[in-house]
């Protein structure tokens, strides 16, 4: 599969450009002219690499990075104006990984491209856990992708954080204490309202009968588990 790509740039010329390059270079690319919908995109896309202009209409890339961040580790690419030499600090601060200056040739571009997806690729090699699979679901760890069958399935991160530790802990009943406190804030005040809300928003994104889970089965007094391989 071809890695995914993307760029959110409300310049037209730029953003035809260095999409017309990735594509003839075999990336999949997906083009956003403002920051709003490129959280949109983001979350249906689910890319393997975002290139962020910082300056956009609607939703500036900042604000972007911030929000992108606190759901998910895709690589993040930030194209930046001279002028804007203290936003790309900001910008690294908040987890972008690399910055290209404008104007830029579309090689050097590719050329970091390339340089940051072979560092994630590198990293998710590294991790032998990288991936944890129960029946049809899938969770990409380092890419912070949840797929059910074929589909992408978006996870808020208290979601995305209640499955994997599920999945972590698979053939075992985690009491609903247990598993507020993985998932929530150690300190946070115990909350099973809280929690069997979550259970519930997950199942309706993971199960094709929610109220009939397959995978996320209720222990009645005791909590949850998830279903293991040879019963789904
Ligand atoms: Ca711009």
């Amino acid at each position: 599969m071809s890695d995914r790509i993307l760029l959110i740039e409300d310049e037209t010329p730029i953003a035809d450009s260095v999409a017309y390059s990735l594509k003839s270079e075999g990336f999949s690319v997906e083009v956003s002219p403002d920051g709003l919908s490129g959280l949109t995109q983001f979350r249906t896309f689910a890319p393997d690499l975002i290139i962020l202009d910082l300056m956009l209409p609607k939703l500036s890339g900042l604000d972007f990075c911030r929000i992108v961040r606190k759901e998910s580790n895709v690589p993040i690419i930030m194209l930046t104006a001279k002028t804007e030499e203290v936003d790309r600090i900001v910008g690294l601060e908040l987890g972008a990984d690399d910055y290209v200056p404008k104007p830029f040739s579309i090689r050097e571009l590719l050329a970091r491209v390339r340089a940051v997806l072979r560092r994630t690729e590198g990293a998710k090699s590294d991790d032998l856990r990288a991936s944890l699979q129960v029946g049809g679901i899938l969770l990409d760890l380092s890419r912070r992708r949840v797929t059910v069958g074929e589909k992408i399935v978006h996870l808020p991160l208290k979601q995305f954080e209640l499955l994997r530790v599920l999945m972590m802990n698979k053939g075992r009943v985690m009491t609903r204490e247990e598993l507020f406190k993985r998932v929530w804030d150690a300190d946070a005040t115990y909350d099973t309202g809280t929690l069997d809300v979550h259970i519930r928003w997950l199942r309706e994104k993971v199960e094709s009968d929610p109220s009939n889970p397959q995978y996320i089965r209720t222990v009645r007094g005791v909590g949850y588990r998830i279903a293991s391989d040879g019963e789904v």
